[in-house]
This record gives structure tokens, C-alpha cells and sequence, in this order.
């Protein structure tokens, strides 16, 4: 084969995988979380949402053994043009992500209860039904939480008080945060929750809320995303340092719906016209 004709064929291989790629990452939602959480404990859960074949994958390849933890941390507001528009203030997102792997996740919705919701869940809200503050804890459906919890796997989740209350005596920590104006302050907490719940559970789920506040009130989003990027760094340098010393760490870290307020329609950066509804989800692990 002559040389030009090899280099025409290998780009078109290159592009044809670029498409494949494409569209399998089209295809990832945050409805995924749920049901591969539940897989990585080998515990049934309700829902049509398919687990995360490439997650599943790597943790097999890994070789986890028995002593490990998975953290869940949820990124309010944080969605895809964000992430990418504000790499040079979430570095330590980014290199989560190079040294583990990043999927683009259609979302399900574009409010924070209801989207966590199904993070939880697995399940679309409409199937959920938790769409304000007043169903939760109503709704009849356990979340991956409750559900991991009562399969005896100690189970620990760091939210808002109003969140929080309802999953007192069903999980085995509860770490309430109260909310308050000063919203850097409050992840400030979150973080230091965080850290404690790690010491003491094997399944942890976190929300920070910074990102979010601040487009809401159209403040500096660079000092969120700094922010909320540090906050992450210290808990990767603490699950960093317990893998060395034998803990391993199955980390998750995603946004639940696009980036709100003035963010909305791209003056985030390059984005012109509509955000796309996707967020990103990392997975990395520590061992
Ligand atoms: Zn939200």
C-alpha cells in the first residue's frame, strides 16, 4: 500500500474511533451513578438505568480487594461548559480526570432536589417523584444510601439540614449542614464533614454548593470554582494518603445540572447560545 493511501486509512480509523467515542459518551447519564455504586457492592437496585460498563471495567482491572470505600461528591451547578470554560481554576478536577476517567452525563434535570434525587436513585424524577425539599423522605423510594446502608455498609451523607433530617436513622451518619449566607463558609464545613465521615464509613456522598450560589447571585465564579477545586484537592490528598497506607478509594465526583443564572447562556467563556444539559462525571481510584 502506498504510504498516502496508509495515512488516508489511518485517519479515517482515528475519525471513525472519534465517532465511536462520540457516541458512547452521548449515551452516559447520571442515572448511571445509582446502579453502578450498587454493583461495586454486589447489591441489587431497582432501576432500567444500565451501570457504568467502563467504571466496572477498571475497578475489575484494578484488583480491589476488600478494604475499600466509595466517595461520592456532587458539584452543584457544576456542568460540562463549566468544567471545560474553568479548567484553569479546577486543576485538581482535571487531573482526576486525566488519571482516571471522565464521562459527559446528560442530566435529568435542571433543579438541584430532583436531580440528586436521581443521582441517588437511579431513577428519572417523574419515577422518583422527589421534586422540592417538601417530598423528600416522602416518596417511598430508598436511595442507594438507604438501601446500601440497610445491606450493612456503613454509610455516611453531608448535605443541608433540610436533606439531611429525613435520612436520620436510616443511614448510619448523618452530617447536617446548616445553611447560611456566607456559602463559602458552608462548603468550607462540607469539606471538613467530609473528612471526618471518611474515617468512619465505606459509602460517603457529599454536596458542595458554592458553584452554584455563586451564579446565582453573579458573583466571581473563578473564586467558586478555586474554591470548591480546593476543597476536592484536600479530600484527594486524604484518600491519597490512606490508600498508601492500605484504604482504597472508589471516587466519584459529578455536577447535577447545568450551570445556573447569568452562567446560563455561555457568558462563562466560549459557549454562544444554549448550555448543553451535561455535566461531567469523574471516577478515579485510589489504591
Ligand atoms: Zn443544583
Amino acid at each position: 500500500m502506498k504510504t498516502e493511501v496508509k495515512e488516508a486509512r489511518k485517519s479515517e480509523v482515528k475519525e471513525e474511533r472519534k465517532r465511536e467515542v462520540k457516541e458512547a459518551v452521548k449515551k452516559h447519564s447520571l442515572l448511571q451513578i445509582a446502579p453502578t455504586i450498587a454493583e461495586i457492592f454486589s447489591i441489587p437496585l431497582k432501576t432500567d438505568a444500565k451501570s457504568l460498563e467502563e467504571v466496572l471495567n477498571f475497578v475489575h482491572k484494578s484488583g480491589i480487594g476488600g478494604n475499600f470505600r466509595v466517595i461520592l461528591l456532587v458539584i452543584d451547578s457544576l456542568d460540562w461548559q463549566f468544567f471545560k470554560d474553568f479548567a484553569s481554576s479546577l486543576r485538581r478536577m482535571h487531573a482526576l480526570a486525566s488519571s482516571g476517567l471522565l464521562f459527559k452525563c446528560e442530566t435529568v434535570s435542571e433543579h438541584t432536589t430532583p436531580a440528586i434525587a436521581s443521582i441517588l436513585t437511579g431513577l428519572r424524577p417523574e419515577s422518583h417523584g422527589i421534586l422540592t425539599e417538601n417530598d423528600v423522605g416522602k416518596s417511598g423510594v430508598d436511595s442507594i444510601l438507604e438501601i446500601l446502608d440497610a445491606h450493612g455498609i456503613k454509610t455516611a451523607a453531608v448535605l443541608e439540614e433540610k436533606g439531611a433530617k429525613p435520612l436520620k436513622g436510616k443511614i448510619s451518619f448523618v452530617f447536617p449542614v446548616r445553611d447560611r449566607e456566607d456559602i463559602l463558609d458552608y462548603d468550607e464545613e462540607v469539606k471538613e464533614k467530609t473528612l471526618l465521615a471518611l474515617k468512619k464509613a465505606s459509602m460517603i456522598f457529599a454536596h458542595f454548593r458554592a458553584i452554584d450560589r455563586f451564579a446565582h447571585r453573579s458573583l466571581d465564579m473563578r473564586e467558586a470554582a478555586r474554591f470548591t477545586d480546593e476543597n476536592v484537592g484536600e479530600i484527594v490528598n486524604a484518600v491519597a494518603a490512606d490508600a498508601a497506607k492500605g484504604v482504597e478509594t472508589l471516587f466519584f465526583l459529578c455536577g447535577d445540572h447545568r450551570t445556573h443564572g447569568g452562567m446560563r447562556r455561555g457568558e462563562g467563556g466560549s459557549g454562544s447560545g444554549e448550555r448543553e444539559d451535561s455535566v461531567p462525571l469523574i471516577f478515579r481510584i485510589f489504591a
